[in-house]
């Protein structure tokens, strides 16, 4: 019987199928004492991407096959390291790209149609004492939209773009989309930049999409655009953007990812008037969540018991 290290919490009936394929060690991933304990000859781990797999985890479970992690993104994880000590690293894709699209349309119509502004004149009983509106909106219809990153999630923001009358511009480095992708025309990154309302960045992080939104990249766009990150921080030069934003070289910005989280409180591009931040919510629904558990929980089950995962970042150790 295998056994499996449960490192998150994780519904009844998940845990359930665990227990089905081995015997489950539950342990509180971000207790690393605990965690090193639990995870000795283990054969499969089920952990959130907080939860560091390194060479002290190796050596305690040498015959580890499979990491499954309650996530899409897999920039927390070390995947040559992986490979080459033959473990399967699982993630999540798929299930969640609705529900990041979801925010990042949030975050295009928060900032086209200036809800915050126009949320903070009625609570502050603006509306009521009759004061000045203020200035109005504009509209997603007719803008075009540049997506950085035309995989799952940035063509689900494609499709949502489409329906709201949205022309579509996407940028990747890829050149040829699936037959199933929303329309869109390809530009080269500079090329979409100068010529979006709205650039909104979805690429995985990696070192070619570290820092690929620059000082540089930045000034191309127009001064009325406005930048949307839902992807990973550091996929955007911070401290460039906040510089940026203070001079109103471009018209705003909604981040729901930071280069640092969680940040310092007195992170001071949280607080510019021009910007709306989320503390990294794009999967924060019930919904979503139970689905990646779910499938991460499913992924080390496949993996353990011999069988294929529905996901895998690193499909050539299994052959
Ligand atoms: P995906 O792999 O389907 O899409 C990523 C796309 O980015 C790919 O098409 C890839 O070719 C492209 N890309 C990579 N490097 C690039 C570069 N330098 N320039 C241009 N394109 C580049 O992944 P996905 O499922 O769409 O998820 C994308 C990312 O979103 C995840 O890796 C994760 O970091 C992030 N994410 C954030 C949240 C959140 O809560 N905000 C939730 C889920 C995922």
């Amino acid at each position: 019987m295998p056994t499996i290290v449960q490192a998150v919490p994780i519904e009844d009936e998940l845990h359930d199928m665990l227990a089905e394929a081995g015997d489950v060690r539950v342990v509180d991933g971000r207790d690393r004492g605990a965690f090193l304990e639990a995870v000795k000859d283990t054969d499969g781990v089920l952990l959130s991407p907080l939860v560091k797999i390194d060479q002290q985890v190796v050596d305690l479970a040498p015959n580890l096959k499979v990491v499954a992690t309650t996530s899409v993104g897999f920039d927390a994880f070390d995947v040559p390291f992986l490979t080459a000590n033959g473990i399967a690293l699982c993630n999540t894709p798929g299930v969640l790209s609705a529900a990041v699209a979801d925010l990042t349309m949030a975050f295009l119509l928060m900032l086209s149609r200036h809800l915050m502004e126009f949320e903070a004149y009625n609570r502050s009983g603006g509306w009521g004492r009759r004061e000045p509106y203020p200035a109005l909106a504009n509209d997603p219809l007719g803008k075009t939209i540049g997506i950085v990153g035309f995989g799952r999630i940035g063509q689900e923001v494609a499709r949502r773009a489409v329906f709201a009358g949205m022309k579509v511009l996407w940028y990747d480095i890829y050149d040829n989309p699936p037959s199933d992708a929303p329309p869109a025309e390809k530009r080269t990154l500079d090329e979409l930049l100068a010529e979006s309302d709205f650039v909104s960045v979805h690429t995985d992080l990696n070192q070619s999409s570290r820092h690929m939104i620059g000082a540089r990249e930045i000034a191309l766009m127009k001064p009325t655009a406005y930048l949307i990150n839902t992807s990973r921080g550091p996929a955007v030069d911070q401290k460039a953007l906040h510089d940026a934003l203070v001079a109103n070289q471009i018209a705003g910005a909604g981040l729901d990812v930071l280069e640092d989280e969680p940040p310092d409180p007195d992170e001071p591009i949280v607080k510019l008037p021009n910007v709306i931040t989320f503390p990294h919510i794009g999967t924060a629904t019930e919904e979503t969540r139970y689905a990646m558990r779910a499938l991460a929980t499913r992924n080390v089950v496949n993996v353990v018991t011999g069988n294929h995962p529905e996901a895998i970042v690193n499909p050539e150790v299994l052959g």
